[in-house]
């Protein structure tokens, strides 16, 4: 495995200083994941697939995404439509609150800018976000052309990461979340999501439901209590060593899976995987905000 392309939305994060100042950075869960991933990773090729404007904004995500040498080629450009952007309140109890103005995003509008084929890649990572913020046709394109890629021989990764602000209703979701998961070789899926979208109550219903599919590797994040790794052949449950001092879990699953992925394409066998996974998430929530200071080293693979 050498080439990935990562889909979804990078937005503009405001987070709240004072009554009159905002620090401003961009982030978004696959995103997050693309650069975790390049980090960890320098050798891999990762290239995002997203839509972005033609503002002064959007340069400045496109000029980021090429410092953290992500592959821009499947960029495209809005001329009349922005970055979405959302905004991070700390109550004075430490309690985060997220408003959202990304309905009308470039991204939303990705597949459309899509000439035929995606180009092939070994790997396709896209979360449920990257297909809550697409209306049903883009979804149905979508599924086609993975459909083909597949057939070509690229394995799809899918983490299920469900909001509910973005779909219509639950069943919407959950019909959604369990077509990309019938096209999934790798599922790396949270408990939290299970929960909110399925109502499962515990990792074994999670196993349960994921057994429907012919997902070969399925990966359950269970915070600070473990991770659950199951093959075609095994199950494996990770100790996860939790940490002291969490400054801020935001991007924790999206580390974990960049740290996983890089592991992965580094020939590491699932359990090895997911333990450096681990580390790497847990190195992150040490940090305020979805991304690190690009001068502090991740984990050594
Ligand atoms: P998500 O962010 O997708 O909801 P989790 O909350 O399960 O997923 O977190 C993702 C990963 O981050 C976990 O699998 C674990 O490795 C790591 N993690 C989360 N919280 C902690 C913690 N308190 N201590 C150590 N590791 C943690």
């Amino acid at each position: 495995m050498n080439h990935i392309v990562i889909f979804g939305e990078c937005m503009i994060e405001l987070v709240t200083q004072s009554a009159h100042q905002l620090a401003k950075s961009f982030a978004g869960d696959t995103f997050n994941t693309a650069v975790y991933l390049k980090r960890c990773a320098p050798g891999l090729q990762v290239h995002y697939l997203t839509a972005i404007g033609s503002d002064a904004q959007s340069d400045e995500l496109y000029h980021l995404m090429q410092q953290e040498k992500l592959g821009v080629d499947m960029v495209h450009r809005s001329a009349n439509r922005h970055l979405g952007l959302y905004m991070v309140h700390t109550d004075n109890t430490g309690e985060r609150s997220f408003t959202y103005w990304r309905s009308e995003s470039a991204a939303t509008q990705t597949l459309y800018s899509v000439d035929g084929e995606l180009p092939d890649t070994d790997l396709f990572y896209l979360s449920g976000i990257s297909v809550a913020i697409l209306d049903d046709t883009q979804r149905h394109m979508l599924v086609d052309k993975l459909t083909a890629l597949r057939q070509r021989g690229c394995k799809i990764v899918f983490d299920l990461n469900y909001r509910p602000a973005l779909w219509k209703s639950p069943d919407h979701a959950r019909q959604w979340a369990d077509r990309f998961y019938a096209m999934a070789d790798i599922a790396l899926s949270g408990v939290d999501d299970h929960a909110q979208l399925y109502a499962h109550q515990s990792v074994s219903e999670i196993v349960t439901h994921l057994s429907r599919f012919s997902i070969e590797e399925q990966i359950i994040k269970n915070g600070a209590s473990e991770v659950v790794v199951n093959t075609q052949s095994d199950s494996w449950s990770v100790p996860v060593e939790p940490v002291e001092t969490v400054i801020d879990t935001t991007a924790a699953g999206d580390a974990f899976n960049a740290g996983y992925l890089a592991a992965r394409g580094k020939g590491a066998d699932p359990v090895s995987a997911a333990k450096y996974a681990a580390k790497v998430a847990a190195f992150v929530i040490g940090y305020p905000g979805a991304i690190t200071p690009p001068e502090k080293a991740l984990p050594r693979l």
